[in-house]
């Protein structure tokens, strides 16, 4: 399997190589390590240069756009995707409106501008989104963002959201909320299987008091064993589609 989707750059460097034997154990063979900042991308890409497992995701979230982008961020971002063979896709770009984050103006300027930074460079995108379905998608269109396609991560919308992000050349994320959201479990039925793609968004969870408890690459293998459940199919299968799936959309993985 491929985890699309983490933020294992933020797990202490100690405990990296015990989560990737943990992952490799649970049937995960790529992990995808998204950035949020500038300070993350160059994590990223040392742990993409150290790891042969670890892919790299360059990009800003939404979350964390303190400043507007201009040209030397940008230059900087397109200086990373080029540096190493190891960035398959941009991310974690997109729209954020819930309270309390950045300004508006902020984040459709760093998301436009991102996104043509992923069309002119021939990368996927995998995208966030929250509260902001309809804008996110309105921009991946206008910014023609199918041409390169990717995925929608952490997908907990409805089947009219799933249907449009299909539509637009993108694949469905599923994560974690699958275990326990009977919503996402009924909806998730209805997703082509051949445009699902599997992550755990993993990142350290201190809020858990349990370690055990803290969501790792591994945990994929729970997440398939949930959607063979949904869609009564053989466990096998499931992986092996989400993982050609993952594959092609992420082609410069090999
Ligand atoms: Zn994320």
């Amino acid at each position: 399997m491929i985890d699309i989707h983490t933020h294992i750059s933020e797990y202490e460097e100690t405990e990296i190589i015990q989560i990737i034997k943990r992952a490799q154990s649970a049937g995960v063979k790529n992990i995808i390590s998204a950035s949020t900042t500038i300070n993350s991308c160059e994590k990223s890409l040392l742990l993409s240069k150290q790891y042969d497992i670890i892919y790299s995701g360059i990009g800003l979230h939404p979350m964390d756009l303190t400043n507007p982008i201009n040209e030397k961020i940008l230059t900087k971002l397109e200086s990373f995707c080029k540096t190493s063979n190891k960035v398959v896709t941009i991310s974690e770009i997109g729209l954020d409106f819930l309270e309390n984050m950045p300004d508006r103006k902020i984040q459709y300027d760093a998301f436009r501008e991102q996104i043509k930074l992923s069309v002119r460079l021939n990368l996927p995108i995998i995208f966030h989104s929250r509260n902001a379905d309809i804008e996110t998608l309105r921009i991946l269109k206008e910014e023609q963002a199918y041409k390169v396609g990717g995925a929608m991560h952490y997908f907990q919308s409805d089947i009219d959201i799933a249907n449009k992000v299909i539509d637009l050349g993108f694949n469905i994320s599923i994560a974690k909320p699958l275990l326990n959201n009977t919503v996402l479990q009924e909806t998730v039925k209805q997703i082509p299987l051949n445009n699902i793609v599997l992550e755990t968004d993993a990142a350290p969870q201190p809020f858990k008091k349990n370690r055990e408890k803290w969501t790792e690459p591994r945990h994929l293998y729970n997440i398939s064993k949930k959607l063979s459940e949904i869609l009564n199919q053989d466990l096998h299968e499931i992986q092996k589609m989400t993982y050609e799936n993952s594959y092609k959309m992420l082609s410069k993985i090999y």
